[in-house]
């Protein structure tokens, strides 16, 4: 039986959500009482359409929203507030952003983050004060999950989420610098002592890194599953393209040198591609951190050798505006964001034992 239309039209981020949402895709990913879970090859099919259909920007704004912000929230929401920013969520009518990075440390040292929540700022209110920059659809949502410490020093129970509404007094959205991303919103937050309500506390105080760890996993496993779309695409727009140009009458498809990087290039994404799929269950049912460190390294290693070498395959028009060197510049992020490639090498290492003990005997 062929597959069932996801409802998936062009348009931006949030015209998508609202198709997804209307066909009842939305429904079928968390299922009809979200509680922070999803099924992973539905998200891939959601992901390797809408590659196929937008710009790199609306997928990945779309990414971080059916990956990580909606089961976040779908796991946290515990107040009538947050609960009915889910409920919009879910309903295809609300874009939201998540806000980790901090404008105060590095990206890779979430613990080190400056951005302060103050959990009993008088009348049951609390008070956020900080920064957050490189942030997903910041420009677009009406709504921020802000990562904030409620305590000083690095102990894992120091931060909380914080739903924060993009218009409140306090706020400020500045657009991030960039000319690429086309579509994903990008933009850098600023927060002078922000008033809410208690009830935009998602879940306990103290979970923040804790519901972090969770849903960054099937962030990583999604971001693998885009890898894989972008990646076929690209090594079969080069060899389509290099097919047509001859050097001394012979196709350079032919060229024995080219014919075996085309064949590096596909046998590397065959590997991320059974990695992904020995993986996508371990990783959505039970947030295995491991697997998805793994993953996500080999992703960012396979797209950054396959864009390279399928960027130089496509000689000076790669560089056309649109071309497949601008692509490349932008898939730098399956090293960098969710956790840079070193970073999630740093977790595979620490549980190295874990690794070559799960191979097959
Ligand atoms: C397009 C885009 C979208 C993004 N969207 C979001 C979003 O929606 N929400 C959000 O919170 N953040 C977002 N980010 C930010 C992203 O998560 C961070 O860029 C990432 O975590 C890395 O942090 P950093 O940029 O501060 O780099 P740094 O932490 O300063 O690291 C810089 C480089 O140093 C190296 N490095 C770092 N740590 C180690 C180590 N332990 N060992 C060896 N080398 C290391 C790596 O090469 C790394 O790339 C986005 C970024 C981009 C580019």
């Amino acid at each position: 039986m062929p597959d069932r239309p996801l409802g998936l039209h062009d348009g931006d981020t949030a015209a998508i959500l609202s198709g997804l949402a209307a066909s009842g895709t939305l429904t079928e990913l968390y299922g009809k009482e979200p509680a922070g879970r999803l099924d992973p090859l539905l998200l891939r099919r959601i992901l390797t359409e809408a590659d196929a259909h937008g710009a790199t920007g609306t997928v990945l704004a779309l990414l971080v929203q059916l990956a990580n912000v909606t089961p976040l929230l779908a796991e946290a929401a515990d107040s009538p507030v947050t609960s009915r920013i889910l409920r919009a969520a879910l309903d295809g009518g609300e874009l939201l952003a998540l806000a980790a990075t901090d404008t105060a440390s590095p990206g890779s040292d979430l613990a080190a983050l400056g951005t302060t929540v103050d959990l009993s700022h008088g009348d049951g209110g609390i008070l956020l004060d900080g920064g957050k920059r490189w942030v997903t659809s910041a420009l677009t949502a009406g709504h921020a999950l802000v990562l904030a410490r409620h305590r000083s020093g690095r102990h894992f129970t120091s931060f909380t989420w914080v739903l924060v509404p993009l218009t409140a007094p306090g706020v400020t959205v500045r657009a991030a610098d960039t000319d690429l991303f086309d579509g994903a919103g990008l933009g850098h937050l600023h927060f002078d002592s922000v008033r809410l309500s208690r009830e935009y506390v998602l879940g306990r105080p103290g979970r923040g890194l804790a519901l972090f760890a969770r849903h960054v996993t099937v962030e990583r496993l999604a971001s693998a599953a885009w890898a894989v779309a972008l990646c076929r695409r690209v090594v079969a727009g080069t060899a389509q393209r290099l097919a047509t140009r001859s050097v001394e009458g012979v196709p350079l498809r032919r060229s024995p040198s080219v014919r075996q990087r085309l064949a590096d290039c596909a046998v590397r994404l065959s590997a991320l591609d059974a990695l992904w799929t020995q993986s996508a269950d371990r990783i959505a049912q039970h947030h295995d951190a491991t697997a998805a460190a793994s993953l996500k390294a080999l992703s960012g290693m396979t797209v950054e050798h396959i864009l390279t070498e399928c960027a130089r395959l496509q000689g000076a028009d790669g560089f056309d505006r649109g071309g497949v060197q601008r692509l490349r510049a932008e898939a730098a992020v399956f090293g960098i964001g969710g956790g840079a490639t070193e970073v999630v090498l740093d977790t595979v290492a620490e549980r190295l034992d874990q690794v070559l003990s799960g191979l097959t005997p």
